[in-house]
């Protein structure tokens, strides 16, 4: 489940609440996660920080082979409890990076949907499952680590359909 209640954070001391995730994620294959979070209230806003390092199985763009691809990033997400933004777009980008998730009157965050989303963001724009891919071309270093075009992400994602 992993949904975390508003209202625990703010009966932890300094409204802070520690948070540890160590589990899969479904709907991403070969998806294994763990997460150091950092939950803290602060008024009208939840703000989330933390490690997150695991693995995800990808398939090779080149070769069409699986591998797998280690995850290694930080969340810094804030969430505002009220609706702030009605007339805007439910993400509202405060400064470059950072955004701010309208929880819409939600009385918990769900952990596992953040950590979904983030995984995603993270992929490689470039899959390729190594230097040594059999296709045999050379790939630089920037080739595998482009994170930019958040939309070809989303085309590529490797999800299970035989459940
Ligand atoms: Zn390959």
């Amino acid at each position: 489940m992993h949904k975390i209640l508003i209202e625990d954070i703010e009966r932890e001391p300094n409204k802070t609440l520690h948070y540890e995730f160590d589990d899969e994620i479904e709907e991403l294959e070969g998806c294994k996660l763990n997460a150091d979070l950092e939950i803290k209230s602060l008024g009208d806003f939840i703000e989330i920080k933390g490690d997150v390092s695991g693995v995800v199985t990808l398939e090779c763009d080149r070769c069409l082979n699986k591998f797998d691809y280690d995850l290694e990033f930080d969340i810094d997400e804030t969430y505002a409890k009220r609706s702030l933004y009605d007339e805007y777009s439910q993400e509202v980008e405060l400064q470059s990076g950072q955004f701010i998730t309208d929880l819409n009157g939600e009385k918990e965050i769900d952990i596992y949907d953040l950590l979904y989303q983030s995984v995603i963001l993270n992929l490689p724009n470039k899959k390729v499952c190594g230097i040594n891919c059999n296709e045999g071309l050379f790939v630089s270093e920037e080739d595998m680590v482009i994170h930019d075009d958040r939309m070809d992400i989303f085309k590529n994602i490797p999800i299970q359909n035989d459940k």
